[in-house]
């Protein structure tokens, strides 16, 4: 077993934490504070590769891995959340199209992903009656001559307002048919007949762009079908498992960025007289908070390696994102609780640390989703 990072992966790492602390992280109070979708920032991204870190050259990606990819993905949410998770889903739809697309597709929309020509490429899977369960989905497309219609809705679809290409889920076959008769679909951004709604008003990552959708007539080539006809499913849950290793990175990025200021106030806070990092129930927050960290950070290097390797990672990736989310959820409240009254208060970024935290506990699955998939293969 390896744990030493390889010489691409140490340098991946380095080059998201040299952008991170010098371009993201001074901007991350204002991105939160203003909603602002950081654009320039994505773009900076691309500019180093880092929104298609595990698609092949080739296509445009860097082709550095799903190591390197966790590994970028933690720098960046320890800077900025709301980017981290914009960045993740953008990754996550180019290795989908680069995995299961035409040469065609590839060609058309991988090279832009990377560049980032695309603000950003969206996953539109979930819908308002359907998250957790999105065999349930209503949104139907229908062949229509050489080309599929498109109606329906969906909901909560990350970076929507802004995305060149969205992989959009949609029934093919009747509802009876459930999760086998679902298909997967690459719709451009300005389509005619998809409406983006108006951005949710969210309790964290409050700079990612956060819309649902609509479509109404949709009209795509036959050519826009991503894999088989019916076999979307399997797609989605695929992209998602290598999703849930984004979270994990996601939420350890927070919970790092959360730990460094607590650290840096304790040392300088006096109470009694003497910095709160004196007293022992404070130290004690600081080691609980640092060994999860460093725990959570092991599943999910466990994950991303197997996921590299090709081998099944699926119970590993839930368990990593279980741990990992829940994880940055408990730390993140205990930073709030380190940095005292001052914790509370828009001054220090703890606050904002716990509202981004939450949220890795919801989507790519919910950690309830996480359980039932992790029981299953306990009870196998
Ligand atoms: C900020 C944000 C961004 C998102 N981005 C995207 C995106 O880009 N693309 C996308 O497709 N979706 C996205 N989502 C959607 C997200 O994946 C869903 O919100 C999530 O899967 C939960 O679905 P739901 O909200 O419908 O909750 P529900 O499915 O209604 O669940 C409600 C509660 O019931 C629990 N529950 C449900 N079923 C079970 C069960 N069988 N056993 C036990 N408990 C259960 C859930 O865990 C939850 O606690 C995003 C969500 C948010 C908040």
């Amino acid at each position: 077993m390896d744990l030493e990072l390889s010489d691409t992966q140490a340098l991946v790492q380095k080059t998201a934490r040299d952008f991170a602390s010098r371009v993201v992280a001074p901007q991350a109070a204002e991105i939160d504070e203003r909603e602002k979708f950081p654009r320039e920032i994505l773009r900076g991204l691309a500019d180093l590769g880092l929104m298609a870190i595990n698609v092949p050259q080739e296509l445009g990606g860097s082709g550095a891995g799903v190591v390197s990819a966790a590994l970028a993905l933690q720098e960046i949410a320890r800077a900025c959340a709301s980017t981290a998770v914009m960045m993740s889903v953008t990754n996550m739809v180019g290795e989908a199209i680069a995995r299961f697309g035409t040469d065609a597709q590839k060609q058309r929309h991988c090279p832009r992903l990377a560049g980032g020509e695309y603000a950003t490429g969206s996953f539109a899977l979930s819908e308002p009656d359907a998250g957790s369960d999105p065999g349930g989905m209503r949104t139907t497309a229908r062949r229509d001559g050489g080309e599929w219609v498109i109606d329906g809705a969906k909901q909560w679809i990350t970076g929507g307002s802004y995305a060149g290409v969205y992989i959009v889920w949609a029934r093919t076959a009747g509802p009876e048919t459930g999760a086998r008769g679902i298909s997967c679909f690459l719709v451009e951004g300005g389509a005619n007949g998809l409406k983006v709604g108006r951005p949710e008003d969210k309790m964290g990552i409050r700079g990612s762009d956060t819309v649902p959708l609509e479509f109404d007539g949709v009209r795509v080539p036959a050519e826009a079908l991503l894999g088989q006809e019916n076999g979307g499913f399997k797609i989605a849950m695929m992209a998602l498992d290598g999703g849930r290793i984004g979270i994990s990175s996601q939420a350890i990025g927070i919970a790092r960025a959360a730990l460094a200021e607590s650290v840096e106030y304790a040392k300088e806070r006096k109470t009694f007289g003497v910095p709160i990092a004196q007293h022992q129930a404070i130290q004690w927050k600081l080691a609980d908070m640092h060994t999860q960290i460093e725990a959570a950070h092991l599943l999910s290097m466990r994950a991303a390696a197997l996921k590299e390797a090709d081998q099944p990672f699926s119970r590993e990736a839930s368990i990593s994102k279980l741990f990992a989310s829940e994880m940055a959820v408990r730390v993140a409240n205990e930073a709030v609780q380190i940095h005292g009254g001052y914790g509370y208060t828009r001054e220090f970024a703890a606050e904002r640390h716990l509202r981004d935290a939450r949220v890795t506990m919801i989507y790519e699955g919910t950690s309830e989703i996480q359980r039932l998939v992790i029981a299953r293969t306990v009870l196998s």
